[in-house]
């Protein structure tokens, strides 16, 4: 049995994907930047990415700069809008709790710089309300950034209402999608969005490759100086190939969308079924507005890297948390934004889905997930007072 169940960590590339890549690195190998027909071959097929890709996230070529993944995208997203603040004496940001670190880091280096950074809650249910974020905004507010869909708990925060209340404020508005791309619909013009980070091991295409969207009009500041690649604003010989498998992944991911959608739901929903039988188990995150491939439940009494090593003997793939995160024994942020306290958090299970998953995987996992909770409480001491009542239990 081997159940992958980690792919909000990161997925498999798609057949589309791997054949998309194969001929840029063999006969089409050129450098962008060469004028002779092997480059100018790469230019093109450059430039064809480029146009297809802003056209699944309805935009102009000319808005779309690609990145080496989504962490350099929220990078010089950030850093962007911070220095188009910092030119008009505007240096507040507002951002959330339980955002990556990839937005959380920068915006932590920006504090050190002076800026003032207003971390929003997000809520039991890890949904931002737009009207604290309206309620948030000041005259030296130069940028909102809102995570589109959560990697930890899979909320889907309100991208378009966020987005209209930037929009009349004036300030600018990012978004990291790397969640959301290619598993929900993205439209950055009906949405209000002025940029969108999006990263393409999300979907099924490479690893190390990315995309920033910014809007006509928003200048962008280095994040790495050298060629005159990405119209100046990004150097480094792009990466063709990795280009176009991303490109290839995210036409395959946003035509087959609603189809891989549904699937995933129903198997999503089943897996919550059944993990809510477990006794004193909760659901994290929003039931109704929440990605289709993700289920994340805290279990008390139990450690949640053990619950994975088990789990993985099983044959069974998953996460405590984000792959980040994973590894030190702080617990997620993102459950802690929530408000579950630390021992809560610590038993945590992030189960994530792809639409090669099935029925059986599914049926196989709640039982494996259910004996290996029980197995795990039957030995811990923590588990024994809590049953016998020297500790009151936190989940019900
Ligand atoms: C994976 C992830 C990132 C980082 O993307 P990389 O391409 O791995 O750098 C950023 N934000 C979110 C929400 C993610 O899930």
């Amino acid at each position: 049995m081997n159940i992958y169940l980690d792919n909000g960590a990161t997925t498999k590339m798609s057949k589309t994907a791997i054949n998309a890549m194969l001929p840029y690195m063999d006969g089409i190998f050129g450098n962008p930047s060469s004028l002779h027909s092997t480059g100018q071959a790469a230019a093109e097929a450059l430039m064809s990415a480029r146009e297809r890709v802003a056209k699944l996230i309805n935009c102009a070529p000319s808005e779309i700069t690609f990145t080496s993944g989504g962490s350099e995208a929220d990078n010089q997203a950030i850093i962007s809008a911070a220095r188009i603040g910092e030119r008009k004496g505007k240096k507040h940001i507002i951002s959330s709790a339980f955002e990556h670190h990839a937005v959380l880091h920068t915006l932590n280096k920006l504090k050190k710089e002076g800026f003032d950074i207003t971390l929003l809650d997000v809520h039991e249910n890890g949904i931002i309300d737009p009207e604290e974020v309206k309620a948030a905004i000041h005259d030296d507010t130069c940028l909102v950034t809102i995570m589109f869909a959560n990697n930890e708990i899979g909320t889907i925060e309100p991208i378009k209402e966020i987005g209209k209340i930037c929009r009349e404020a004036g300030v600018i508005f990012h978004t990291d999608a790397v969640q959301a791309a290619g598993h929900v619909h993205i439209d950055v013009q009906d949405q209000n969005i002025d940029m969108l980070s999006i990263s393409a091991h999300k979907f099924h295409g490479p690893k190390g490759i990315g995309i920033l969207y910014s809007k006509k009009g928003i200048p962008l500041t280095n994040i790495i100086e050298g060629g005159a690649q990405e119209r100046g604003k990004r150097a480094g010989t792009e990466n063709i190939p990795a280009i176009m498998g991303m490109t290839a992944a995210l036409e395959e991911a946003v035509e087959n969308l609603d189809k891989n959608a549904a699937h995933m739901s129903e198997l999503r929903d089943m897996l919550i079924e059944g993990l809510s039988k477990i006794p004193h188990s909760i659901l994290n995150g929003d039931r109704e507005h929440r990605l289709p491939g993700n289920v994340n439940f805290c279990f008390e009494g139990i450690e949640g890297e053990s619950l994975l090593l088990l789990l993985d003997d099983k044959g069974i793939a998953a996460s405590s948390g984000s792959a980040c995160t994973s590894g030190s024994l702080d617990p997620s942020h993102v459950l802690l934004a929530i408000g579950r306290v630390h021992d809560i958090a610590h038993g945590s299970l992030r189960l994530s889905l792809s639409e090669e998953n099935t029925k059986e995987e599914i049926e196989y996992t709640i039982k494996a997930v259910t004996e290996v909770v029980e197995y795990l409480r039957n030995m811990s001491p923590i588990w024994r007072d809590l049953v016998n009542g020297k500790k009151e239990f936190i989940i019900k």
